[in-house]
């Protein structure tokens, strides 16, 4: 996919007779990248080639695939199915390309029969800084499309949803925000070819206008910059054009490679516009894909929900999904139930492109999680057991486990981290807590999410929080009797709450309680040496008169001669006559010996002391 689009693609309003070409994807995929994002699988290759491709020993790869019990050997054909396993296994894809001439991409010859790739929607996220409209811009292109009840189904939020302009399809991400986004792709999936780039007319580019760029940039997405508010009075969608062109947006007509739009996604205007410069871009980019192969897609949302169970929304990124296909997920797998589409409608298959929400699997998996159908229902079995063993042995370390309880008593040691795993029902409870509880600022403690998701507590969550010491938090979600006998069994808490404010309450009060309390060393006690004695086995015993408060058996002693403290140290005991004691005081003669130290001397003075909390 291109970074930049050209400036054919200027909207029919503008002249534009540039004739600066178009430019074919130009994403580097030499093999001699150290880091290879893609594969390309090549018709008859063998284990060793694969190997190579991959940057992986060979052995490795065998090893890898004995686990998942295919047995072959070096020489022998891998087959794409198997190629395409491994990939998964190592976070790679598989494409359908090869390269033939490393230094012009363009040339790409498809693996797949040309005749079986046809077009496909291009999938569209809408990004940008906060209030400048991308929630509204959703709202409005959403309502552009058929009415629902003509269409005879009821919109529902699957975090996708398609619409149809000049009889082609546009699919876009219905979750607008760049947490969700970076989130995926920190996963490694690239599941949008086009960014919409919202700017407020009356606003300007602001931080998070950058943080979009930047993130667009990195995924290797086209650009489209939607300058929004134009119907405004203090709107200047020429000088937003001026700021995004001198951080590196230059706007088509200008010369530049981006397309510019201004619209009011409050009234509508220019949404037709917009849709249309989405088309070009995407005829541009030449989205294919391939229906006649199984599908394989990313997971968009996930959720767990009452009467259904697992729910997912999965986004076709190739292939055909269809009832009854059995697929691999994250690291948890299923077989199609049903499927239903953005409108809640029952649908037995989903082409390229589409966004549809499955039931049939056997967990929850995670937005950004890979899937992947197999024809083999036991491969896929087995390899999701493999992969649950694996996260299993990741996060199964012996440590030692806490309680939010115990951040109170626990005055002592370096408990300055607080880490939190938080389950909710829905996403917004865990936005909301999480936003909620790093705003907590308690001086000398962090606190830190190791794992956020929607769905009940799994295994796999409190061995997470037995390896990173952490606590489960749970909104509207229960654990199930066995993953709470595994909590019991591991000294997991899980700590369930419906309100937020309560979970918020009880976290910042074992947040003060576990800073580390201020200490400050007290003396209490002071003795003359008036003997000594050297006692084989125990060493030197000084002979000793308490001449100021106390001393205590289990004190801090420094040892000082002629006002210099020569040992500091602790007292090694404290005897009255031959008793110990526990402590001795103002006035009484006691037996004092110094922890690993004999070299007392007559006259010198034992001065005693404690670390007391201030
Ligand atoms: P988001 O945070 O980017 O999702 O922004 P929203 O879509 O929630 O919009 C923020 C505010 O700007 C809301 O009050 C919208 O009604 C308003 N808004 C959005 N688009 C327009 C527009 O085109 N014109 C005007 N006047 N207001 C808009």
């Amino acid at each position: 996919m291109a970074k930049y689009v050209s400036n054919k693609l200027a909207h029919k309003t503008k002249p534009s007779n540039k004739a600066a070409p178009i430019k074919k994807p130009n994403r580097p995929m030499t093999k001699s990248q150290p880091v290879i994002k893609d594969i390309t699988y090549k018709s008859g290759m063998t284990v060793v080639d694969l190997a190579k491709e991959m940057n992986k020993p060979v052995s490795e790869i065998i090893k890898k695939l004995m686990f998942m019990r295919i047995m072959v050997s070096q020489t022998q054909e891998i087959g794409r199915e198997n190629a395409e396993l491994l990939a998964m296994e190592y976070g790679l894809e598989v494409k359908n390309e090869v390269i033939t001439d490393q230094s012009r991409f363009e040339e790409i010859e498809e693996l797949d029969d040309p005749k079986d790739l046809v077009e496909r929607p291009a999938v569209v996220t809408i990004m940008g800084h906060v209030d400048h409209g991308k929630t509204t811009l959703l709202d409005n292109i959403r309502n552009t499309r058929v009415v629902a009840s003509e269409a005879g189904g009821i919109t529902q939020h699957i975090g996708a949803y398609q619409v149809k302009r000049h009889g082609k399809a546009i699919t876009f991400i219905d979750t607008p925000g760049h947490a969700a986004f970076t989130e995926m792709r920190a996963r490694g999936a690239k599941i949008t070819d086009i960014v919409v780039l919202v700017v407020a007319a009356d606003d300007g580019v602001m931080p998070q206008t950058r943080e979009a760029i930047d993130h667009a940039k990195a995924s290797d997405c086209a650009i489209i910059v939607a300058v929004n508010k134009i119907d405004k009075a203090g709107a200047n969608p020429d000088r937003v054009k001026q700021e995004l062109a001198d951080i590196g947006l230059l706007p088509d007509e200008w010369g530049g490679e981006i397309p510019f739009c201004n619209v009011s996604a409050l009234k509508g205007t220019g949404i037709p516009e917009l849709l249309d410069t989405i088309q070009l871009v995407a005829e541009m980019l030449e989205l294919k894909a391939n229906p006649k192969r199984k599908a394989s897609g990313t997971v968009i949302e996930a959720k767990l929900d009452k009467g259904k169970g697992p729910v997912a929304t999965i986004l076709i990124n190739n292939g055909t999904l269809r009832e009854s296909d059995s697929f691999v997920v994250g690291s948890t797998y299923g077989k199609i139930r049903r499927m239903s589409d953005d409108l809640g409608r029952k649908i037995e298959s989903a082409l390229p492109g589409m966004a549809v929400e499955i039931i049939g699997l056997q967990d929850i998996p995670m937005a950004g999680d890979s899937f992947k159908v197999f024809e083999d229902e036991k491969v896929v079995k087995d390899l999701a057991a493999q992969r649950k063993t694996r996260a299993f042995d990741e996060h199964h370390q012996e440590k030692q486990t806490l309680t939010l309880e115990e951040f109170f008593s626990k005055q002592e040691g370096n408990l300055k981290e607080l880490k939190l795993i938080i389950k909710a029902d829905v996403q917004g409870s865990i936005e909301a807590f999480r936003g909620a509880v790093e705003k907590i600022n308690i001086e000398g403690v962090n606190i830190e999410v190791v794992r956020s998701g929607v769905g009940a507590v799994t295994d796999t969550d409190v061995l997470l929080a037995e390896a990173s010491q952490a606590i489960i938090i749970g909104f509207g979600v229960v654990a199930p009797a066995t993953v709470r006998d595994l909590a019991a069994e591991k000294g997991i808490e899980i700590r369930n709450y419906r309100i937020i404010y309560e979970a918020l309450n009880d976290i910042e009060a074992a947040m003060k309680g576990m800073l580390d309390p201020v200490f400050e060393q007290k003396i209490i006690g002071e003795a003359e040496v008036r003997e000594v004695y050297n006692v084989s086995k125990i060493g030197t015993i000084a002979g000793c008169m308490v001449t100021n408060g106390v001393m205590q058996r289990d004190s801090m002693a420094k040892l000082v001669r002629n006002g210099i403290v020569i040992y500091e140290g602790k007292i090694g005991s404290l005897k009255r006559f031959k008793d110990d004691a526990k402590e001795v005081r103002t006035g009484f003669e006691c037996g004092i010996t110094l922890d690993n130290y004999n070299d007392i001397k007559i006259g010198d003075i034992i001065e005693a002391s404690t670390m007391k909390e201030v």
